[in-house]
């Protein structure tokens, strides 16, 4: 008995609940129609009547939520505690301008994250639920949020249930109600009334909105939508982006609380050593908080956060939406990607191109789903009317089937499996556009474990089994052969024969499927048991789904980046390594899922280490291949698109699902969907992850070089006992406005050429490596000693001028030399004359703004004041160029040199 604990009864119809009603009276109340569905305007009607079919969010976050964050930081009470401190002091323009800079510092940030927040709402959106209608008398994939009671809903293995369901027809559908229940055996349903006191988790002939298919097919009448249904009662759920955060986001957050202790230990330090040594207390005072504003970054996690958000709309036009943040940062790091084949490697565009029949096989003609095309054998075409063979089996083939062809003007498309399509189109090349009655009584559904499907119908003497399937499934199951009148035992010889047909078409690339039937004796039980076994075969038929185009480029380019593909497929082995081959996959070796049940792990792991591609494997094996992958150190990125991959998906470290092929449970499931379901799409996310990677320690280590320059010039100043150099005013200015817009513009530099040239990059590697602090320590330094030659400089020329001077040309110099710096971050290996200096705009956008804003700073009174400068004369900003310039050169020269020995 299945442990319900969250829903009650429904409260809508508690007289006559809607699993008690027989579907004529479902239809009748909801004034729908079992065939056509509602019509147009009748939806329109309801749903200004009942709303949008959504769960109310839980998790929306509200702008001044976002707001208050960025004036809750300790940094920020510090200031406030300087500006309070400057009031009692009297300097209350000092008061006023920390004030307006944290604000607009508040303000800046609120405006990134904000964007931020927009960013995943506009995902959230993308990956909003979809399921199949039918509508005035159509069927039509829609939106599920526009469904309303009346609606006349498909389901099939895989789908989500889109809302509360009353079945009118079932064709062996099961359901995991687990997200309900907590029950984890699938149940399964069918359409009869049930009486009316039945139990919520018995009520077999309903289904529950959240809960998915895991079997079968079905049509169910809407009976509630949104906060009506069961799962709107008990749960807020929405499908919504979680807002965790990555890991380098917290080792950012490590890094800046290491920072802040750094800064209030330092700022202390100095400032009773200061005061020790008889300096003014004010000033003392005012050094400390120039130091701590110093060390910490402050615009950095508002940087990180805008990057990430500008990251989710780069990785959208890579085809790719994030279901997990973290998941383009793990990505960049992938070390194995074990792929699918069909539809992601291969254009899963099915042809039947031979087929092997018990008299000889038959070529097909033509290309797609176009029906032009005819039989042919041994390059002459054949009358099809005389091969009452070949119209046996693509009779079945026809029959055992649920994909549709369209016609839409001069182009022929597919709707449903393309393995099916193509067998209507081979039928269709025989007897043009003939609808097989839709009499079915029972079906054994498909699925990726069973490699074959049955569908029980009415023949002219009885009940008659179509079947078809993988050749390795079905065959064992035949006893005899032929068709019709002409049918006797399968001989060891005949087996022989299909064996070495459908081998030989495996080795060229097809994909192979046997096709059988078998007249059902008298009360025959519709069970898989009984119903395939003692089959007739009829033939086996080779498809060809041809390699995408573009995989052989992005193979190499993966095996460039160091990252290992393995093809994981359901076809057979002999397929899989021709389709390899021809994609420029190395694959010496091909396991097959029987093969793999009988390894040890060990043995398992011995085998990963050859080239080695997987073939007909249960997505139950997947799961294992990512475990394997893993105990040996790997970052395993896993496609899947079945409701059986959900475990494997989860596993892997980056669960990527097919969004056009994939069930809307693979997509819960995963990490990444991808929108056009290709191979050469996750090789490109792979590229934009470390993209984003790379640019973030750009930034950081942009970022942090200029606070060590900020913290060096104080300090050592302090040292050589000269006058405050910056003011706590001026170094907010530095990091806060200015600082952070040039670390958002290289947040934003396109992706470096060698990027997919390098290994990947080990989670476990720390935010700063040894180079990374050497560069940061010795960029700094430069930083801060220049800046100190200039102000001391201008302190002690006769003809320079005032200490005012001095301190605006030290306040001006650090920003310009900080400018400089930043091109050296725009590639951390190659020279800019390699990686080119006008493909960052808006390094160069930002560079310009910076500079406008440091030239209002000491020429617009009202900042002059509030920021304590005096006008610059062009002899000093020609002097302060001439000491910025080698803070650019010498790093370029050095990338240039080493850049050039191989
Ligand atoms: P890949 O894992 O590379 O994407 P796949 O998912 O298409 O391959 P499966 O769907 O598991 O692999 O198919 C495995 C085999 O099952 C096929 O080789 C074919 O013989 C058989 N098969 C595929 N589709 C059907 C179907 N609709 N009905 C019956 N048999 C099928």
């Amino acid at each position: 008995m299945p442990k319900v604990t969250l829903i009650e009864e429904p409260s809508q119809c508690d007289d006559s609940p809607w699993h008690a009603m027989t579907v004529e009276q479902t239809t009748a109340l909801l004034h729908s129609n079992v065939t056509a569905g509602l019509s147009d305007t009748e939806v329109v009607r309801l749903q200004e009547k009942h709303g949008p079919n959504v769960l109310s969010a839980t998790d929306a976050v509200r702008w001044y939520q976002v707001l208050a964050r960025q004036f809750t930081d300790v940094l920020i009470l510090i200031l406030l505690v300087a500006a309070v401190v400057s009031i009692a002091v009297g300097e209350l323009t000092d008061a006023v301008t920390i004030l307006a800079i944290v604000l607009l510092n508040g303000m800046l940030s609120f405006v990134q994250e904000w964007k931020a927040e927009r960013a995943l709402e506009a995902l959230t959106e993308m990956l909003s639920p979809r399921c199949h209608v039918i509508r005035e008398g159509k069927e039509q994939e829609i939106d599920a949020v526009t469904l309303v009671p009346g609606d006349l809903v498909l389901l099939e293995i895989g789908n989500r249930v889109p809302a509360d369901l009353r079945l009118v027809e079932s064709m062996n559908l099961k359901i995991d109600e687990s997200a309900l229940t907590g029950e984890s055996m699938s149940v399964l349903k069918h359409v009869d009334a049930l009486a009316k006191d039945t139990p919520l988790a018995e009520r077999a002939s309903m289904v529950w909105m959240g809960t998915s298919a895991t079997n079968g097919r079905a049509l169910g009448i809407v009976v509630a939508t949104g906060a009506d249904t069961q799962f709107g009662k008990i749960a807020q759920l929405t499908e919504t982006i979680e807002r965790e955060t990555t890991p380098l986001q917290q080792k950012l957050g490590v890094l800046g609380t290491q920072l802040g202790f750094a800064a209030i230990f330092v700022s202390v330090m100095v400032a009773v050593a200061g005061w020790a040594m008889g300096k003014p207390v004010l000033e003392m005072f005012l050094t400390g908080v120039s130091l701590a504003v110093a060390v910490v970054p402050e615009g950095l996690p508002a940087v990180v956060t805008l990057t990430m958000a500008l990251g989710i709309r780069a990785m959208v036009r890579r085809k790719a939406l994030l279901r997990r943040l973290r998941a383009a940062e793990t990505l960049g790091s992938a070390t194995v990607v074990c792929t699918d084949k069909t539809g992601t490697l291969t254009q899963n565009q099915m042809t039947v191109r031979e087929i092997w029949l018990p008299n000889g096989t038959v070529s097909v003609t033509g290309v797609g789903y176009d029906p032009a095309g005819h039989f042919e054998v041994d390059g002459q075409q054949i009358d099809y009317h005389q091969r009452d063979d070949l119209i046996a089996l693509l009779d079945t083939g026809t029959h055992c089937n649920h994909a549709r062809l369209v016609h839409d003007g001069d182009r022929w498309t597919e709707s449903g499996e393309p393995t099916e399509a193509a067998l209507l189109v081979a039928a269709y090349k025989a007897w043009r556009g003939e609808e097989k009655p839709s009499d079915v009584v029972h079906e054994l559904s498909f699925s990726s474990t069973r490699k074959r499907m049955t569908v029980v119908k009415h023949g002219p003497t009885g009940l008659v089994a179509h079947c078809k399937g993988a050749p390795e499934v079905i065959m064992p199951q035949c006893t005899r052969i032929g068709h019709g009148n002409d049918v006797r035992p399968l001989t060891a010889d005949d087996r022989a024969k299909a064996e070495s047909a459908y081998q030989r078409m495996a080795e060229s690339g097809l994909r192979t499927l046997a096709i059988a039937y078998r007249e059902l004796p008298q009360g025959c039980p519709l069970d898989e048991g009984h119903v395939e076994d003692e089959l007739v075969l009829l033939g086996v038929v080779g498809m060809l789904d041809p390699p995408r185009l573009d995989v052989p480029a992005a193979i190499r380019m993966a095996l460039q980046a160091g990252i290992r593909v393995c093809m994981i497929t359901g076809d057979s082995a002999a397929t899989a390594q021709a389709i390899a081959k021809k994609i420029g996959l190395s694959a010496t070796k091909a396991l097959t899922g029987s093969d793999l049940v009988k390894l040890s792990d060990q043995e398992l792991c011995d085998a990963l280490q050859e080239e080695i591609v997987f073939a007909r494997t249960t997505p139950e094996h997947k799961l294992r291949i990512v475990k394997a992958f893993q105990d040996q150190g790997h970052v395993v990125a896993m496609t899947g698109d079945g409701v059986n991959d959900a475990p494997a998906l989860k596993k892997a470290d980056v669960g990527i699902a097919m969004g056009l092929r994939g069930t809307d449970v693979a997509k819960g499931a995963s990490d990444i969907v991808l929108t056009d379901d290709k191979f050469s799409s996750i090789i490109g996310a792979v590229e934009e992850g470390r993209r984003q990677y790379d640019n973030i320690q750009k930034f950081v280590r942009y970022l942090l070089s200029s606070n060590v320059g900020e913290v060096v010039a104080i300090f050592v100043n302090i040292l050589i006992g000269g006058p405050l150099i910056l003011l706590p005013v001026q170094i907010l200015w530095m990091n806060l406005v200015t600082d952070g817009m040039t670390a958002v513009a290289l947040g934003l530099e396109p992706a470096e050429k060698s990027v997919m040239q390098r290994m990947p990059i080990s989670p476990r590697e720390p935010v700063l490596n040894k180079s990374g602090i050497a560069i940061i320590l010795g960029l700094g330094t430069y930083i801060g000693l220049a800046a100190l030659l200039l102000f001391h400089y201008y302190l002690h020329s006769d003809d320079a001028g005032t200490a005012a001077l001095a301190e605006t040309v030290a306040f001006t110099g650090i920003i310009m030399i900080e400018k400089a710096n930043v091109l050296n971050f725009r590639s951390l290996h190659s020279p800019l004359t390699r990686v080119g200096f006008f493909t960052n705009p808006w390094v160069l956008i930002a560079i310009a703004v910076t500079v406008a804003l440091q030239a209002c700073a000491v020429y617009v009174p009202f900042l002059q004041h509030a920021l304590h400068t005096t006008p610059l004369r062009w002899f000093d900003w020609a002097l302060i160029i001439i000491v910025a310039a080698p803070i650019f050169i010498v790093p370029e020269v050095v990338k240039w040199f080493r850049s050039r020995t191989p």
